[in-house]
């Protein structure tokens, strides 16, 4: 039987961004696939290149600055990195939606809430004002806020930022995309907002067979919401798999770290571990393991040369000169 083919595949994506002092690498050859219906989660600390690597799939890197510079990313066959910027724009919003996670830097404040969500309706989807009317009341109850008729008529200042970031989650899915790219959907919310926005994009998806690429710093959000994991470092992936194996094995030295630095609930620490040490400056990034200086492990060769993703047990991919022989086996 023909594996079944990903929704999208991102292969050797490198986005670079020209500063005075030289050119950042803040993607650097990175490859990953998301299939119909799952969730992939990108793991990593600030500045590590997943909102980058968003931006790049919706085609929102232009400008002198930043630019992609190689790569293909194929969505349904088509490569968004070579379509015009017209077919672009129709796939932007309607079969790859995007959140952000500040709602209110995304929402007009001088529109109300239902205009907001049945514009893309009229838009994309051709609805009739009526209609676009009857589809937003729908989509304000299936993220689950109710009384919608009063909720389409507030204006964003009036509704709390747990409700703006569902109204957010209603106006990406009203055009049923293809792919929702969530990007820290729910740091800037409290914990118990935080749990009905995950329940909402869980049952968004389940509603539509929709996939999630979602993109998070939170290891809880991870391990509630994702089928694969993807963690990334100083722009590159050092570790990816199937989320249970991921969780449970670890590989990769820095993964090891960051499942070590999350609370666990009922186990109370003194201090919460932290890695020791800094990521390394993008402009003076060597032909080593960028992770070196931070890792108990490291060896001599890891100072010389970079390891590349390779597959090691269960079909999870690390790059770590640790697992070579493993991988030599697979
Ligand atoms: Fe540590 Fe070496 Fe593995 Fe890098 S390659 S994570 S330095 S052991």
């Amino acid at each position: 039987m023909e594996p079944m083919k990903p929704l999208i595949e991102i292969s050797n994506l490198s986005t670079h961004f020209h500063t005075a002092a030289g050119a950042v690498k803040a993607v650097d050859g990175i490859s990953f696939r998301i299939h119909h219906g799952e969730t992939v989660c990108i793991v990593g600390e600030s500045g590590c290149g997943k909102s980058i690597t968003a931006m790049s799939i919706m085609g929102l890197v232009e400008g002198p600055h930043g630019q992609v510079v190689d790569g293909q990313i194929l969505f349904d066959d088509r490569d968004l990195l070579r379509i015009s910027k017209e077919e672009m724009r129709r796939i932007r919003g309607n079969e790859i939606s995007i959140i952000f996670q500040e709602p209110m830097s995304s929402l007009n404040p001088v529109l109300t809430i239902g205009k907001q969500i049945m514009e893309p309706l009229m838009l994309h989807q051709r609805l009739s004002k009526k209609q676009a009317r009857a589809r937003a009341l729908e989509l304000i109850e299936l993220v689950g806020i109710p009384r919608a008729e009063q909720i389409a008529e507030s204006y964003p200042h009036q509704l709390s930022g747990g409700m703006l970031q569902r109204i957010m989650i209603a106006i990406a899915i009203s055009c049923r995309p293809k792919l929702l790219i969530a990007d820290e959907p729910t740091t800037a919310l409290d914990v118990t907002i935080q749990a009905q926005v995950l329940d909402t994009l869980r049952r968004s998806k389940e509603q539509s067979n929709m996939s999630i690429m979602l993109i998070t710093h939170d290891l809880g959000v991870v391990a509630e919401m994702a089928d694969y994991v993807i963690v990334m470092y100083a722009g590159k992936i050092v570790e990816q798999g199937d989320v249970v194996e991921l969780f449970e094995n670890p590989k990769h030295p820095y993964t090891q770290g960051l499942l070590k630095s999350k609370p666990v609930i009922g186990q109370r620490k003194e201090q919460l571990y932290s890695i020791p040490g800094q990521v390394p400056n993008p402009l003076e990034l060597s032909a080593s393991c960028y992770f070196h200086d931070r890792c108990e492990s490291c060896m001599e060769i890891c100072r010389s040369q970079q390891p590349q993703l390779k597959t090691v047990r269960a079909g999870n991919q690390v790059a770590c000169w640790l697992y070579e022989e493993e991988a030599r086996h697979e």
